[in-house]
């Protein structure tokens, strides 16, 4: 008999039909004589509909309370998915994050998890129920409700099957596995039967949506078994595992990432320190920084340029703009029509003039960059947001993906 995690994204359960769909690929796997415990996020677009009633009523709504605002929309999917296996004639209960055990700190809306105390889900495995979790929340030491960032529930799974040392955790949701790109933007993209943490680490991060990054980390920490597939059919999905050397590829994937805008610091004064003041007084805001590009000082003076998320953007020019005299530059140009574009792949390391081919295809398809920044994992590029689409298609063609 196995343990296993199952965790059904958003669109898997969106509806009735899907619900009961779910709930009788979670009973065929009970009925195999697996223990089962399943983690499930807000249906559909619920999530994004709690944020939107928020913003009706205070855009400015505190961190605490959206925490307990978007945390029901978990609550109601565990709540359907129990009574619809109960409704096939077997035994679920439904837990919240707390009642799960997860504790996490006190960043509310980006909570990161602690501990997991399992003794309630050891109790409801040994009354061979399947047990139902509320993905995305947990409770920190006020006993107040956290989330863990949008697309967090991925984390809830792969943290459960660590704690309880589950044999497998599944992640089901409406894609087949992982793809060379989203799907839904590189029409030609392919499905990996596998792929290492550390590339599938830095493809989270840098935009692909399909798995939470934390989860992929967490993943790797503990050295989960973990799996990527369809909830809507039964093709065998991808494995997230470990890499094996054997299998490097160069490229093994392209990444977008709209969520990100560009601070250019004008006519800043070409001195030792400058960048050291910019950057704490940034860190000190808790604001990170992505690719950062300083030019070449001319007349004593030069330009600063960096990335940030674009939820930090204002902040960000809020803050500098304050420190205006303090860091004596000229003006701040900004701009959130900027997408950031990226390759990974583990093979990298060893073929120079990789970045050097997408950039070509970037040419080829009069595509200017901004902003470049390069790892031995990665190049990623900051181009226009209106030219990202087809810069993924140009690249995934350019490096073969879809063969
Ligand atoms: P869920 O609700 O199941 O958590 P998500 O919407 O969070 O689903 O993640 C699945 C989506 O991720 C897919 O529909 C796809 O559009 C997107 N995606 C982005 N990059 C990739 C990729 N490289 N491979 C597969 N899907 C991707
Ligand atoms: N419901 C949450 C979200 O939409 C968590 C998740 O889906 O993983 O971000
Ligand atoms: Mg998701």
């Amino acid at each position: 008999m196995a343990l296993i995690v199952q965790k059904f994204g958003g669109s898997s359960v969106k509806d009735a039909e899907r619900v009961m769909n779910v709930a009788r690929r979670i009973v065929d796997t009970y009925k195999q004589g697996n223990s089962v415990v399943v983690i499930v996020s807000a249906q559909g677009d619920t999530t994004d509909d709690l944020i939107e009633k928020a913003k009706e009523i205070n855009p400015n709504a505190s961190k605490r309370e959206m925490d307990m605002l978007l945390s029901t929309g978990e609550q109601i999917s565990i709540s359907l998915l129990a009574m619809a296996i109960q409704s096939l004639g077997y035994n679920a209960v439904s837990l919240t994050g707390w009642q799960a055990g997860m504790t996490t700190d006190s960043n509310y809306s980006k909570a990161r998890i602690k501990k997991i105390n399992t003794e309630r889900l050891q109790k409801e495995l040994e009354a061979n129920n399947i047990v139902i979790v509320a993905g995305f929340q947990g409770i920190n030491k006020y006993d107040d409700i956290t989330t863990l960032g949008r697309g967090g529930s991925d984390t809830s799974a792969v943290a459960i099957a660590a704690a309880l040392h589950a044999d497998l955790c599944e992640i089901y949701t409406d894609v087949d596995g992982v793809y060379t790109a989203d799907p839904r933007i590189v029409k030609s993209a392919k499905k990996l039967d596998s792929i290492s943490f550390d590339e599938m680490l830095e493809l989270a991060s840098l935009g692909a949506g399909v798995l939470h990054n934390r989860s992929v980390e967490l993943a790797k920490k503990y050295n989960v078994n973990l799996m990527v597939r369809s909830s809507l059919n039964n093709n065998p999905g991808t494995v997230v595992k470990e890499e094996n050397k054997m299998e490097r590829m160069i490229v093994k994937g392209v990444a977008r990432d709209n969520d990100v805008a560009r601070i250019s610091i004008c006519n800043i004064e070409d001195k030792p320190g400058m960048a050291f003041k910019v950057f704490s007084l940034l860190a000190s805001k808790k604001i990170n920084v992505d690719i950062i590009l300083q030019s070449i000082g001319r007349e004593g003076k030069k330009d600063i340029s960096f990335t940030v998320n674009e939820d930090n953007l204002e902040k960000a020019v809020e803050i500098l703009e304050e420190n205006k005299e303090r860091l004596s530059f000229e003006e701040l140009k900004t701009s959130n029509e900027v997408s950031k574009i990226s390759i990974v792949g583990s093979g990298m390391v060893n073929n120079p003039g990789v970045a050097c081919t997408m950039f070509e295809a970037l040419y080829d398809a009069n595509i200017n960059i901004h902003m470049i920044s390069t790892s031995e994992i990665k190049v990623s590029v900051l181009i226009n947001k209106k030219n990202a689409d087809k810069a993924m298609n140009v690249i995934h063609e350019k490096f073969n993906l879809a063969e």
